[in-house]
């Protein structure tokens, strides 16, 4: 293993990329952006399985719509993914993601390739220039004879020359390609051309096992030369397994730490009942010591917590005064919110000893029925918009007007 390249480093939410941050998995929606309660279903699932970072598309208005409803519910940063119109780059920042991708091949103007630099700049959120061998600009193209390697790195590095005039240097790149000599070569030249943090991938690669061994050729070849920063398999397959091949080719690396217990817990939003950082916190230390190798979820409400983490092999979610435990996402107990955290252990222990279908087995007769009449109570008092999305569907509205005229 070659030491790691040093970058600079830029931040997706939360998540730290390049400048010695640990390499970062990431994967993409498959949902319709608009289906606000599939896609959190599937964001969940995915940083249950590992990712650290998701993409959703943002192909159309009503998309923008479902990610000022998506952001503030997801436990992983969002990055918008924009292709044609950079009005929709606009609307998404609107609707609260913690990054943009951008594609150079599909937004040509530089007068809006800017508009978005400096709204991004003002908003303090990171863009990844994301060339495509199969999208690359035609003008570039032909003078290259076709999307070489140098190719590929010189609308990389036109576009963020873009940036750079309007001050905007806040950047991760990637240029990848579905033949992985070329993806290789091209992220080697453009690792030697910048010093900004790169993501890796070898675009559709196609379904397992090719797509996986074309992946972890392209993606593993570069890590294992120091060159990367943070990783997608694009495969014809459930992200969820994008997710799982990544993380497993970054432990084999490791350049991560192997997963024990893997507790998930939703990031609160203007719905959550509890201190859900306080009672993650509290969980983990109390789950951790006992070796437990269950997926653990605790959510902030009880309106969508047990939906959202479907998922999980059991999960905790706050009412008022209360907790539903749920297992597989159905509720099993309804308990007094002081003991909380003591009921999940219980709960954890029971399903490593007798399975989640012990733990079904053993629900509370009416905790279903007591989960549903407190559901109801809470989305009575709190109202249907608890955290503003409508207003800002509002703004995107306004942002939007006609974007077909880009
Ligand atoms: S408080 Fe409820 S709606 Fe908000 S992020 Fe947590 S589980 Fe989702």
């Amino acid at each position: 293993m070659h030491p790691r390249r040093p970058t600079r480093q830029v931040h997706v939410g939360t998540v730290a990329v390049g400048g010695g941050a640990p390499v970062s998995v990431q994967s993409m929606t498959t949902t319709k952006t608009a289906d606000v309660e599939g896609t959190l279903a599937q964001i969940y699932a995915l940083a249950g399985a590992g990712c650290d970072i998701v993409r959703c598309t943002c192909n159309e208005e009503e998309a923008a719509e479902g990610l000022a409803r998506i952001v503030p519910r997801s436990p992983i940063p969002i990055v918008a993914d924009i292709h044609f119109q950079h009005r929709l780059a606009l609307a998404a920042m609107e609707a609260g993601v913690q990054a943009l991708r951008l594609n150079p091949g599909n937004i040509r103007k530089p007068q809006h390739v800017q508009a978005v630099a400096r709204e991004a700049g003002d908003r303090g959120l990171p863009i990844r220039i994301g060339v495509n061998a199969g999208s690359l600009d035609p003008e570039i193209a032909a003078r290259h004879g076709g999307a070489t390697p140098e190719a590929l790195v010189e609308s990389a590095m036109r576009e963020l020359a873009y940036f750079r005039e309007v001050g905007f240097e806040d950047v991760k790149i990637s240029v990848k390609a579905s033949s992985v000599p070329l993806m290789i070569d091209a992220y080697r030249l453009l690792a030697d051309t910048t010093d900004h943090p790169l993501h890796l991938g070898v675009t559709e690669a196609g379904p397992p096992p090719q797509g996986l061994v074309k992946s972890v050729a392209g993606i593993g070849t570069l890590l294992a030369e120091g060159i990367g920063d943070t990783i997608r398999f694009s495969l014809t397959a459930d992200p969820v397994e994008e997710v799982r091949a990544g993380r497993t080719l970054l432990e084999a690396l490791g350049l991560r730490e192997r997963r024990g217990l893997d507790l998930i817990a939703c990031p609160s939003c203007g719905r959550a009942e509890v201190d859900v950082i306080r009672v993650a916190r509290d969980a983990q230390a109390a789950l951790e010591d006992r070796g437990i190798p269950l997926q653990v979820a605790v959510m902030g409400c009880v309106v969508n917590g047990p939906g959202e983490a479907r998922d999980a092999d059991l999960g905790i979610a706050a009412g008022r005064g209360k907790g539903h435990l749920f297992v597989k996402g159905h509720v099993v107990r309804v308990v007094p919110e002081g003991e909380m955290v003591a009921a999940l252990t219980e709960e954890a222990e029971r399903i490593v000893a007798e399975g989640v279908e012990g733990a079904l087995a053993h629900a509370e007769a009416g905790a279903e029925a007591a989960a549903a009449a407190d559901r109801e109570e809470l989305l009575a008092s709190q109202g249907p918009d608890v955290n503003h999305a409508a207003e800002r569907i509002a703004r995107i509205r306004e942002i939007g007007g006609d974007v077909t005229s880009d």
